[in-house]
C-alpha cells in the first residue's frame, strides 16, 4: 500500500508548480505528476510575466519554477495519471508510476491547443517565430500596428478579433470552420459596426490573404472571412500564416 499524501498534483505547468511550491511551503506531504505537456513549453518568449522585463521562455519559467518546487522538497515526477477513484474519502490514482492514495488531488491538467489545418513542421516554426500565437490577451500587445489573422470559432472568434482590434485597424477574422453563421450574433455583429463578412465558397484559395480590395476594412471595422470546407486544402498547403 503507497503512503497516504496530503495532495497529488497532477500537472506540472505553471499551475500545478505554483500550487506545489505553496502546500510544499505548508509542510504538506504531496507529489506532482507531470505528463511533461505544457503549454507553456510552446512560448517562445513571453514579455508580460511580471518580474521579467526582458521577456522569459516557457521553458526557461518552468525549469525556474521545478528548482523553486524543488528547493520545498516538490519534485516534478515524469509520468501519467491514467485513472482517478475515490472511495471512503479518499483518492486513488492509477499512473504510469504506479498507483497513489491521496487525501485531496489538485488537477492542473491545462488545456490543449486546437491547430490549425497545417503541417506539424510549418506549425512549429511559425510558433517559434511568433507569427502564430495562441493567446490574444498574452500577445496582443506584440502584435500592435501588424496584419493580424485571427483564426476563430463562432462568437468566440468573432470577440477575440475585436480585442485584437484594439491594437490593430488590420484585423481579419477567418472563420476556420467554414461557418456562415460567424458573426452574426448580435453581441458580436453589434460591436463589429461597418464589418463585412464573406462565406462565398467562390472565393477559393486565390482570395486568401489580407482581403480583396472589395472587403478592405475602414477603420474600427473588423474584416471577416469564412474557409468554406472546400478551401480547406489551401489553408493546410499554405505559407501565409
Ligand atoms: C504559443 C503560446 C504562447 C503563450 N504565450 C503566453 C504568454 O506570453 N504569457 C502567458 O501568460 N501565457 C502564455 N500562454 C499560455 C500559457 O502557456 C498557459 O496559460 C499556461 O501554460 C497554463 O498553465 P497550466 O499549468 O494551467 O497548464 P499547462 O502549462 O498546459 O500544464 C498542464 C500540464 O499537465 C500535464 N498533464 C495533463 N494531463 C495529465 C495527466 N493525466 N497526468 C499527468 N500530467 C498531465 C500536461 O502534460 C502539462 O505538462 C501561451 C500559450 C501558447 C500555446
Amino acid at each position: 500500500m503507497p503512503d497516504l499524501l496530503d495532495t497529488l498534483v497532477i500537472g506540472g505547468g505553471p499551475a500545478g508548480l505554483t500550487a506545489a511550491i505553496y502546500l510544499a511551503r505548508y509542510y504538506l506531504k504531496i507529489r506532482v505528476i507531470d505528463a511533461g505537456a505544457s503549454r507553456a513549453g510552446w512560448i517562445p518568449l513571453s514579455h508580460n510575466h511580471a518580474g521579467y522585463p526582458d521577456g522569459i521562455s516557457g521553458h526557461q519559467l518552468i525549469a525556474n519554477m521545478r528548482a523553486q518546487a524543488a528547493r520545498y522538497g516538490a519534485i516534478a515526477e515524469h509520468g501519467t495519471v491514467e485513472r482517478l477513484t475515490l472511495a471512503d474519502g479518499v483518492y486513488r490514482a492509477e499512473t504510469s508510476l504506479g498507483p497513489v492514495i491521496a487525501r485531496t488531488v489538485l488537477l492542473a491538467t491545462g488545456t490543449l491547443n486546437r491547430a490549425p489545418p497545417m503541417p506539424h513542421e510549418e506549425h512549429n516554426a511559425a510558433v517559434t517565430r511568433g507569427l502564430l500565437r495562441y493567446c490574444p490577451v498574452c500577445d496582443g500587445y506584440e502584435a500592435t500596428d501588424k496584419t493580424i489573422a485571427v483564426l476563430g470559432r463562432g462568437e468566440h472568434g468573432a470577440h477575440e478579433a475585436l480585442f485584437l482590434r484594439s491594437y490593430s485597424a488590420n484585423v481579419t477574422l477567418i472563420d476556420i470552420d467554414g461557418d456562415p453563421g460567424l458573426g452574426r450574433s448580435p453581441p458580436a455583429r453589434s460591436q463589429m459596426r461597418g464589418s463585412r463578412s464573406s462565406t462565398d465558397p467562390r472565393r477559393g484559395c486565390g482570395s486568401r490573404g489580407t482581403g480583396s480590395p472589395s472587403m478592405s476594412a475602414a477603420r474600427a471595422t473588423v474584416l471577416i472571412r469564412s474557409i468554406p470546407h472546400s478551401a480547406r486544402t489551401c489553408a493546410r498547403s499554405s505559407r501565409s500564416m
